[in-house]
């Protein structure tokens, strides 16, 4: 049983069709399952397309993030800076209404046997970033289960709290491309369409639930047409660059 987790594709078509691809034709075969940590769409120029993709998925678990919230209107623009309000506006124009109410629909947690689905952070599940190891000490309060996948920071971390433990260690992947997950643990892929951990390649994991083996990826895709389509549809140069540094 073979479980793709992604999360944070922000309308990144190119991104996201890379990291299947790499999944698809992975040599320990394909997945059965796909999660995904929220923010589909925000930033980036494929809002429609990434949701009819994602939402396409085999045995699908979706959660909101706060770029899909705004998306569909049930977060006011002004908790945006200027520029990520300028792409919210623009997505909101762009969507179809049908993608508008997938967005609308999804829930903003979603609790499996083992592991529990937020975007930001168990205790408030859109909004919260887990940036350190004081809030996410404070986060194993808010979930009984084993483990926690989150998104939204667009870094790749893992923060583990054994009971022999007060404080939850945090342990970032730059050397580590597999690991046997044990409890607790809260677990981020990265983003899959802007990684902010200074390395522009897209982000996913891979998790076997047969034995809770836990892969990290990192996939190339052509940034520059990305770059480009964005260009085009008039969106910020901000968000542009960072594609290629990878903040
Ligand atoms: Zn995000």
């Amino acid at each position: 049983m073979r479980t793709l987790v992604i999360s944070d594709i922000h309308a990144n078509l190119t991104a996201l069709e890379a990291v299947l691809d790499d999944a698809e034709h992975s040599n320990t075969g394909p997945f059965d399952s796909a999660w995904c940590l929220g923010d589909l769409v925000g930033y980036g120029p494929y809002p429609n397309e990434c949701i009819e993709r994602i939402s396409q998925l085999p045995n699908l678990e979706c959660v909101l993030g706060n770029h899909d919230a705004a998306a569909v209107g049930s977060i006011a623009v002004d908790a945006f800076n200027p520029d990520a309000r300028k792409t919210v506006l623009w997505t909101q124009e762009k969507l179809t209404p049908a993608n508008k109410e997938y967005l609308a629909n999804l829930p903003e947690r979603v609790n499996l046997e083992y592991i529990t689905l937020v975007h930001g952070s168990p205790f408030r599940p859109v909004w919260e970033y887990l940036l350190d190891t004081r809030t996410a000490t404070i986060s194993y309060e808010f979930f009984d289960t084993p483990y926690c996948f989150v998104g939204h920071t667009h870094l790749p971390v893992l923060y583990y709290l054994p009971d022999t433990r007060v404080i939850a260690q945090l342990i970032v992947p730059e050397h580590i491309s597999q690991m046997t997950l044990a409890p607790r643990a809260i677990l981020n892929p990265g983003s899959v369409g802007q990684p902010r951990d200074r390395d522009s390649r897209a982000a996913y994991a891979m998790l076997d639930l047969t034995d809770y083996t836990w892969e990290w990826h990192r996939v190339e895709y052509d940034i520059q047409s990305v770059q480009e389509r964005m260009r085009q549809e008039n969106l910020p140069e901000r968000h542009i660059a960072r594609l290629s540094a990878g903040w």
